[in-house]
């Protein structure tokens, strides 16, 4: 029979210490060209800038009338019709005016169009409500973008309108960093797969379901790496096997004090720990290592510990793998909406609903903290820091949240 450890040989690390000992150890992957069109969730690896005007030609920005301005107010012969598609290139004399559409090029010689609500049009003449000056209701060259401005930095997480905007300047292709590839490893001789039979007692294996779930949610491509039982050979096995495949390796389980918590001592041969032991609640033996330039965490069993300890230490990790500028969640100060109990000896990431009234973000707690309490997380769009103590804090007392979720 092995011994279990009273004392652990890890040094205990502050929250925010332990935070930037992760970030220390990571450098954005490589860069690769993606479809330009479909790069939403991607975050850029270069700058991008506009290759051209938009618009390339002055247009109209209302259905109305192209003319001169310095016309003033006379009537004047309406000469054309010009549509959206219509090709540039005629020219207007003096007291013309074209009947123009929204978005159609500005005809040679109007300095300015005016919207068909300010006019009337009788026998072919056109007669105007009022005088108009050069530029009048009429969309320059480059106002929307300039030829060579910047539109889109490096980091920048893309979205629905930055795919607009490289539609837009014709970009089809461009250079996004890597999606970072993270393998997941379940261990315990108790853990058995949610879909096959279930030994009195043993427990279905939410946690590599949970991590590659909450991977992926992250933008990475995530690498199942199965159930290891409690062996040193196996589980050291097991995740040089996932080293190979991946970029980040996500054990979950095997990192406490018990007889059968392997994964410290294997991280401590195959790499370098650079934490073991954490000042926080629910996760205290979250466990640091790098080996071969690739970051392994070693997440507790508890269900509620493992996710919890992801958001903090992992997933600011894998959004600076990819190039993300804000790598970090929002963090807000939020104030209770019913009294709280801290835990008398770890600061602890509490499970709230944040939401926002009266000019306030209030948070709630989402009930039992208990780290097998998986239900906890459930419809929790916050982690509230909440500071280790012995008094029970009151309504109002203001806080620090992470954000996991819309308000
Ligand atoms: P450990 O840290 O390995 O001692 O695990 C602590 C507890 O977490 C176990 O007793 C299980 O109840 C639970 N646990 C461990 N691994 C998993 C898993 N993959 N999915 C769900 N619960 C787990
Ligand atoms: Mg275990």
């Amino acid at each position: 029979m092995s011994e279990m450890r009273r004392e652990s040989p890890y040094q205990m690390v502050p929250i925010a210490t332990g935070r930037a000992m992760v970030m220390a150890q990571v450098a954005p992957l490589d860069a690769e060209e993606i479809d330009a069109l479909a790069a939403e969730g991607r975050v850029l690896a270069t700058t991008v800038s506009a290759p051209e005007d938009v618009p390339d030609v002055p247009k109209s920005a209302m259905d109305g009338y192209a003319l001169r301005s310095a016309d003033g107010r006379w009537a004047r012969r309406v000469v054309a019709e010009l549509t959206a598609g219509a090709q540039p290139g005629l020219r207007i004399g003096p007291d013309e005016a074209a009947r123009i559409m929204t978005g159609a090029p500005m005809p040679e010689g109007a300095d300015a169009m005016i919207p068909v609500e300010l006019t009337e049009e009788r026998d072919g003449l056109l007669y105007i409500q009022r005088e108009l000056s050069p530029g009048d209701y009429v969309h320059t060259v480059g106002q929307d973008i300039t030829r060579g401005q910047p539109v889109l930095a490096r980091g920048a997480l893309l979205g629905a309108a930055d795919v607009g905007l490289m539609a837009t300047l014709g970009l089809t292709r461009v250079a996004a960093f890597r999606r970072p590839r993270v393998a997941v490893l379940a261990t315990g001789d108790e853990v058995v797969e949610p879909g096959g039979p279930r030994p009195a007692g043993a427990v279905r294996d939410s946690n590599r379901y949970a991590l590659m779930a909450a991977a992926r949610e992250a933008g990475c491509v995530t690498i199942s790496l199965g159930i290891a039982p409690d062996d040193y050979a196996g589980q050291r096995a097991a995740i040089l096997h996932g080293l190979e495949q991946a970029d980040v390796l996500l054990t979950s389980g095997g990192v406490s004090m018990g007889s059968r918590d392997l994964i410290k001592p294997i991280l401590a041969e195959i790499g370098t720990v650079h934490f073991g032991r954490i000042d926080f609640k629910p996760g205290k033996p979250t466990t640091f290592a790098t080996a071969g330039g690739k970051l392994i965490f070693g997440l507790p069993g508890y269900p509620v510990s493992s996710l919890v300890s992801f958001e903090v230490f992992v997933r600011p990790a894998l959004r600076a793998l990819q190039g993300d500028a804000r790598p970090e969640r929002p963090v807000v100060r939020a104030r209770l909406s019913a009294p709280i109990r801290p835990s008398p000896d770890r600061p602890e990431y509490q499970r709230v609903v944040l939401s926002w009234r009266e000019d306030t973000i209030w948070a709630a707690s989402t009930g039992g903290q208990g780290s097998s309490r998986l239900i906890s997380m459930r419809g929790a769009n916050g982690l509230l820091l909440v500071p280790a103590g012995d008094e029970i804090l009151p309504v109002g007392t203001g806080l620090e949240a992470i954000m996991t979720g819309a308000l």
